[in-house]
C-alpha cells in the first residue's frame, strides 16, 4: 500500500482573475473546475490541472479578496516543483515567462520564479517513468508543457520530528527527499531549513498539500496516520474526491485525497471549468453566492 504521489496542492490568491490569467493564460494549465471553498462557500475555489483534470497536476486556489501577501516560514510549503521533459522546455519557459516580465533563475536542470503574488515555482527536468500530465494550450507545444507535480518543498526547523509519521505513511527516504511512490506515480516531499521570519499565511501561500490514495485504501491511510500519532479529521466528502486532513509534526497541513470520482462527476470533460459548479450539498446557496463572486474570464475559453 503506497500513496500515488501528490494529488493536489492548494494555495491562496487575492485575485481570481489575475490568478486565472497567470495559471491558465501564461503557465498553460487548464481551468478544470470553478467552484467554492466548501469550508467557506462565499469564496472561489479554482482548480487548474492537465487536460483531463487528473490528480498529480492539480493546483487549486482559494480566493480571499483583500488578503495580504503571505510570508513562507517554518511549517509551510514554500515551493512547488513541476516536471518538464527536457532542457529545451526550460528554454521555452525562460522565453515565455520572461516575455511576461517574470524574474527567472536558471540553474542546471531547473528554472525558478515566483507567481504574481510571490508563490515560488520550479520547473525541473525530471527523469521518472510517470505518464506526463499535460494540458493543451494553443501557445504551448505539448512536448514542452508542464507534466505534473514532481515535489513540494517545505520549511521545517526540526524535520526529524516528522520521520515516524512519514514512514508510517510509507514515504521512503531518498537522496532527493521523502518519496511517496505508488504503482503509477510518485512525488517528493523535501524539507529546507526555514528562514528567520515569522510565517504568515496569505496570498501566494500554500495552504495544504494532498497526497493521492486509491478509493479503497483511503480509510486504511487514516488508521496509519492515527497509529503514528496524527489526528486526522473524519473522512470528508468533497464531491470530486474524499479527503482527510491532519497536520504533520513539522507543521504542514497534509490531506490524503481519493483518486476519484474526479471532476467529470458533474460536467463533461470538454466543458470542465466553464461555469460555476456547486456540489449538490451547496446548490441551494447558488443565488446567494454567485452574484457576490467577482466574475472571471478564462483566457483559454473559446471567444464568442
Ligand atoms: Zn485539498
Amino acid at each position: 500500500m503506497k500513496l500515488e504521489g501528490i494529488h493536489h496542492i492548494t494555495a491562496i490568491t487575492e485575485n481570481a482573475q489575475r490568478n486565472v490569467d497567470f495559471y491558465a493564460g501564461v503557465m498553460g494549465l487548464r481551468l478544470v473546475k470553478k467552484t467554492v471553498n466548501q469550508d467557506s462557500p462565499t469564496v472561489y475555489h479554482l482548480f487548474f490541472a492537465d487536460e483531463e483534470g487528473d490528480p498529480g497536476a492539480d493546483l487549486t486556489f482559494f480566493e480571499y479578496p483583500g488578503a495580504a501577501i503571505g510570508t513562507p516560514g517554518a511549517g509551510m510549503v514554500h515551493r512547488i516543483v513541476w516536471r518538464v521533459a527536457a532542457p529545451e522546455s526550460l528554454d521555452f519557459w525562460e522565453g515565455r515567462l520572461g516575455a511576461h516580465d517574470i524574474e527567472l533563475r536558471r540553474e542546471g536542470d531547473s528554472l525558478r520564479f515566483s507567481d504574481p503574488e510571490g508563490l515560488d515555482h520550479e520547473f525541473f527536468v525530471a527523469d521518472v517513468p510517470d505518464a506526463p500530465l499535460t494540458a493543451d494550450h494553443p501557445e504551448v507545444p505539448r512536448e514542452l508543457a508542464l507534466q505534473g507535480f514532481h515535489a513540494v518543498r517545505a520549511y521545517a526547523a526540526a524535520p526529524e520530528t516528522s520521520t515516524a509519521l512519514l514512514e508510517a505513511l510509507e514515504f521512503e527516504a531518498t537522496g532527493a527527499g521523502w518519496e511517496a511512490r505508488g504503482d503509477a506515480r510518485g512525488g517528493l516531499y523535501i524539507y529546507d531549513p526555514p528562514p528567520d521570519v515569522r510565517p504568515v499565511q496569505g496570498a501566494g501561500s500554500v495552504h495544504h498539500v494532498a497526497w493521492a490514495s486509491s478509493v479503497e485504501e483511503h480509510m486504511a491511510w487514516r488508521e496509519k496516520a492515527i497509529a503514528a500519532g496524527a489526528r486526522p479529521t473524519p473522512e470528508i466528502d468533497r464531491f470530486y474526491f474524499k479527503s482527510i486532513y491532519f497536520r504533520e509534526p513539522s507543521g504542514v497541513l497534509f490531506e490524503i485525497a481519493t483518486m476519484g470520482p474526479g471532476f467529470t462527476v458533474d460536467e463533461p470533460l470538454e466543458h470542465l471549468g466553464e461555469k460555476l459548479s456547486l456540489p449538490p450539498a451547496f446548490e441551494h446557496l447558488r443565488d446567494e453566492v454567485e452574484p457576490n463572486l467577482r466574475p472571471v474570464v478564462n483566457p483559454r475559453a473559446p471567444q464568442t
